[in-house]
């Protein structure tokens, strides 16, 4: 708890300053600190800032798409989030934060994608599959949904290693195919809704695009179906 507010305001405080100054930030950051961030996450990039600068040590962590240290924490300033309490929304639902058709609560909901974001309805898995027409289930990591498509891929002797074409299962592979397989189709949009992650101050919801890491994994621990709505 207390190590996430510390952190909180490392950032507010020290990135104002930081990494231009030349000061030794002295902070109690480790490397077990920085491990407990996802590689390639802006938490990540921005905490492990921290910890290079404590030791008076240059930048170095950097992006697949960011190969330049400073260039990846600028990104990361500007996306990273720290949650003030530690946990997102503390761990846990907010009351307001249930379907709007059949009273769900402590699942997963979604937002409608082109509304404003403090004017949403929210519907859990069941009502939004009814009222968009979509087969959805969830995946067995909880985070995200099976539609009902299916892709069918194959490879010859002649594909590049790692690369596999798509075909269309009513016309089968073509004669020369040696390899042959298939994959669920997966997304977290039901038609029109999207995951709604409320912000931690509750008044509204969170961009499809800017979900902060820490309010994707509050979401994905919701669970997808609740217990006593089996239907
Ligand atoms: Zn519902």
């Amino acid at each position: 708890m207390l190590y996430y507010s510390v952190l909180y305001l490392a950032n507010k405080l020290l990135f104002t300053l930081f990494p231009t100054c030349n000061w030794r930030i002295r902070m109690a950051i480790s490397k077990s600190d920085v491990n407990r961030f996802a590689p390639g996450t802006a938490e990540y990039i921005v905490v492990h800032g921290l910890w290079r600068a404590s030791r008076g040590r240059k930048l170095s962590a950097t992006l697949s798409w960011l190969k330049n240290p400073t260039e990846a924490l600028e990104w990361a300033k500007r996306f990273a989030y720290f949650p003030d309490s530690g946990s997102y929304l503390e761990g846990k639902v907010p009351e307001y934060y249930v379907c709007g058709e059949c009273g769900a609560s402590g699942v997963k909901l979604w937002r409608e994608y082109q509304t404003f974001l403090d004017h949403q309805s929210l519907r859990c898995l069941i009502c939004a599959c009814r009222e968009q027409d979509k087969v959805r289930t969830p995946t067995e990591d909880g985070c995200s949904l099976y539609t009902d498509k299916v892709h069918h891929w194959y490879r010859t002797a002649t594909t590049r290693p790692g690369w596999w074409n798509g075909y269309d299962p009513k016309d089968g592979p073509p004669p020369d195919a040696i390899e042959t397989r298939t994959e669920r189709d997966k997304t977290d949009q039901i038609g029109w809704r999207v995951p709604a992650v409320p912000t931690e101050e509750g008044n509204t919801y969170w961009g499809y695009t800017s979900v902060p890491t820490s309010g994707i994994n509050w979401w994905c621990k919701l669970p997808t179906l609740s217990v006593n709505k089996t239907s």
